[in-house]
């Protein structure tokens, strides 16, 4: 005998839900579910800041973070910004995590990837011409390389130092070590080694 299912279109609506990032099959039937019980208001709501985000909502034309489709992004307009400090990020959702910590006031610049060519990912495919000329409109700037420190990201760091070591900028990488709160017990040993690399004298 054939199980019973939900009716197809709480199926459809589960199937959509469930290509979501981080939602499995059991996430995705319980959030159908759960705006099937709230009824039709939460339902619009949803669709219509959907789709206001879908339309209204592109990349900046000179760093790739988020914008308000055709703007520059929060950071390229605001003119308090430091434009002698240029953090490269992989993707544009790292950008927010380095605003929230508080302590940069320079632009941003988003590559759209990372060097992987296992995945199919070359430099060409990298947002670097427009990089390049922001360099080249800012002579003397720093360009600090945020990109991951993983074999991709180590990759893409060292492709970007040649690519600009002839430029007129400063090439800085973060530092990479203990996370805070931690002791050495949790530290993996690559995580020890680069801290114990990036040391720095505190008298
Ligand atoms: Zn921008």
């Amino acid at each position: 005998m054939k199980a019973q299912d939900y009716p197809p279109a709480v199926q459809e609506l589960i199937a959509q839900l469930k290509r979501m990032p981080g939602t499995g099959s059991r996430g995705a039937e319980r959030l159908a579910l759960w705006f099937l019980q709230q009824g039709r208001n939460e339902a619009r709501n949803l669709s219509v800041a959907l789709l206001h985000a879908a339309d209204s909502i592109g990349t900046c034309p000179s760093c790739g973070f988020f914008s308000v489709r055709g703007e520059q992004c929060i950071a390229c307009s605001d003119p308090t910004r430091d434009s002698s400090q240029i953090c490269v990020v992989e993707q544009p959702t790292d950008v927010l995590p380095i605003e929230r910590c508080g302590s940069f006031r320079g632009l941003y610049h988003c590559l759209g990837g990372k060097i992987s060519p296992l995945d199919g990912i070359m430099p060409e495919d990298l947002s670097l011409a427009s990089l390049r000329e922001r360099v080249a409109a800012h002579p003397g700037c720093e360009l600090i390389l945020a990109v991951g420190s993983d074999v991709e990201g180590e990759a893409t760091a060292l492709y970007l130092a040649e690519l600009f070591a002839r430029a007129d900028c400063r090439i800085t990488r973060l530092a990479q070590g203990m996370p805070a709160g931690a002791g050495l017990g949790q530290a993996d040993a690559i995580t020890l080694m680069r801290a114990l690399q990036g040391r720095h004298s505190i008298s």
